[in-house]
């Protein structure tokens, strides 16, 4: 699969993120980061792919499919070359994502299990959600899709402030049916709207784009509004209607089809999400981001180009992701950022916008990139950046040009990013002084964790994999 893809321009765009010039300066104040002293605040929307490999997008480097919609928010926007997220997998990164702080300080380091009985299994309810702060600061607040943080009544995305719900509260869901009689498995519970069961006929993609669309419609005018669009596409079960599939009859494979034909349906949705902005002359008020929420699956038909790993690892090609931002008239466009930035800073991002006031009580581990993408703040966002899975069996840190990974039983490993954004070449033994820094400065944030919380489910969801198609 990976040979169909440009490696070339997927190295320029891999090695662009990597000790470069620090391009943001060209643009210099004139946008401005603040937003107007009067009027309404900026909206904002996160939106997030679900298993979506690294170059599986046109402004990465894909060329089997395109998306044309994402690669708009890339030339209208920031592409961040060095985007990555906070948990190689699934919920720990939505966790992460939605607290701005690294999703182990409160021991959310797995998946939970799908439990409506199970209290233990969701994020934390004495952590503050981005929702809840934007709410406090005035925001009308939806998310859309998939949840994944819980699925006992108190986790619930209502309850953790969010206004407007459509969705499903597990981890992956059938994309062409729902059982709302009572059903308990997971890819087959309700679609709620607001918490209630209710029947959609629409294919799940589809529908979730047709109610991004209408909740920025509804909130046109009046409160600024926060949109959290979580597709669960193209995620597993590979299902897709032949609309989408008859785009892609080139592709041989048919795994890879199919991924390509439902990352096509997310790309239409978010091209009329993004026609919804500018029929309603909301783009130069509202704060566009994608990304997506671990790297590729590769086995289910993701690609992650030549990134070493896949979801569920710490190497490249479990944590970069396709990461990109957009507002009309005040970023600038079809910029590259090329130091790392990590999915936390979404909350600092969107607090600082909405002028909302972020937990004082506690740690939080993102920053406001605004000021960072604008120039009016030089040099990296961070420092260094962390990761850890089962419980410390897998860790990797980032400072600069050097990471360290370290998987299982093995030693840890140096990598020379700059040189070698393919982690092949372990350089420890002629850079002991760096190992030695980046394994104290782990050992020290590893002290600031908490022990997981709950484990992750032992098996997979209980839906045959592999390519599917329906009409
Ligand atoms: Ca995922």
């Amino acid at each position: 699969m990976e040979k169909t893809h440009s490696r070339r321009e997927f190295v320029k765009a891999a090695v662009a993120g990597l000790g470069g010039v620090l391009a943001a300066g060209r643009h210099g104040n004139a946008l401005g980061a603040e937003p107007p002293a009067a009027g309404r605040r900026p909206n904002v929307i996160v939106i997030l792919a679900d298993d979506m490999g690294y170059s599986d997008a046109g402004f990465t480097g894909c060329e089997d499919i395109p998306t044309p919609h994402l690669d708009s928010l890339a030339r209208h926007g920031v592409r961040f070359t060095s985007g990555f997220v906070s948990h190689p997998f699934c919920s720990p990164t939505r966790a992460g994502l939605l607290t701005g702080r690294y999703q182990q300080r409160f021991g959310h380091e797995n998946n939970p299990r799908f439990d409506p009985s199970d209290h233990k299994a969701g994020l934390p309810l004495t952590e503050t959600t981005l929702p809840q702060v934007l709410k406090q600061a005035g925001y009308v607040t939806g998310i859309v899709g998939k949840w994944h943080l819980g699925a006992a009544p108190e986790f619930h995305p209502l309850r953790r402030r969010f206004d407007e719900q459509f969705g499903f509260v597990g981890g992956g869901h059938d994309y062409f049916k729902a059982n709302p009689a009572g059903e308990t498995r997971e890819y087959l519970i309700p679609i709620e709207r607001n918490g209630q069961p209710v029947v959609e006929t629409e294919y799940l993609t589809d529908a979730f784009s047709r109610e991004a669309a209408a909740f920025v419609r509804r909130h046109a005018e009046g409160k600024p509004f926060f949109l959290y669009l979580a597709y669960n596409a193209p995620h597993t079960p590979l299902q897709v209607p032949d609309k989408y599939l008859a785009r892609f009859a080139r592709i041989e494979d048919p795994t890879r089809r199919s991924f390509a034909a439902m990352m096509s349906a997310l790309d239409d949705g978010v091209g009329l999400l993004l026609a919804t902005l500018r029929e309603l002359k909301l783009e130069s008020d509202t704060l566009v981001f994608f990304l997506s929420d671990n790297g590729g699956a590769t086995r289910s038909g993701a690609t992650n180009g030549i990134l070493r790993g896949a979801k569920g690892s710490c190497y490249e090609g479990g944590i970069r992701v396709p990461f990109v931002a957009q507002w009309r008239g005040r970023l600038p466009e079809g910029k590259d950022y090329p130091h790392p930035v990590i999915s936390l800073d979404l909350f600092a991002t969107a607090a600082a916008l909405a002028g909302a006031q972020a937990p004082a009580d506690r740690k939080m581990d993102g920053v406001d990139l605004l000021p960072h993408v604008l120039g009016e703040k030089a040099g990296p966002p961070h420092e260094r950046l962390f990761w850890r899975t089962g419980g410390g069996a897998s860790y990797a840190v980032r400072e600069g040009r050097w990471k360290i990974v370290k998987t299982g039983l093995g030693d840890p490993m140096l990598y020379d990013l700059e040189t070698d954004v393919r982690e092949t070449t372990n350089v420890a033994d002629q850079h002991p002084d760096v190992l030695k820094r980046l394994l104290a400065a782990y050992d020290a944030w590893s002290k600031e964790l908490a022990p997981p919380l709950f484990e992750s489910p032992a098996s997979a969801p209980p839906r045959k994999k592999g390519p599917g198609r329906r009409k």
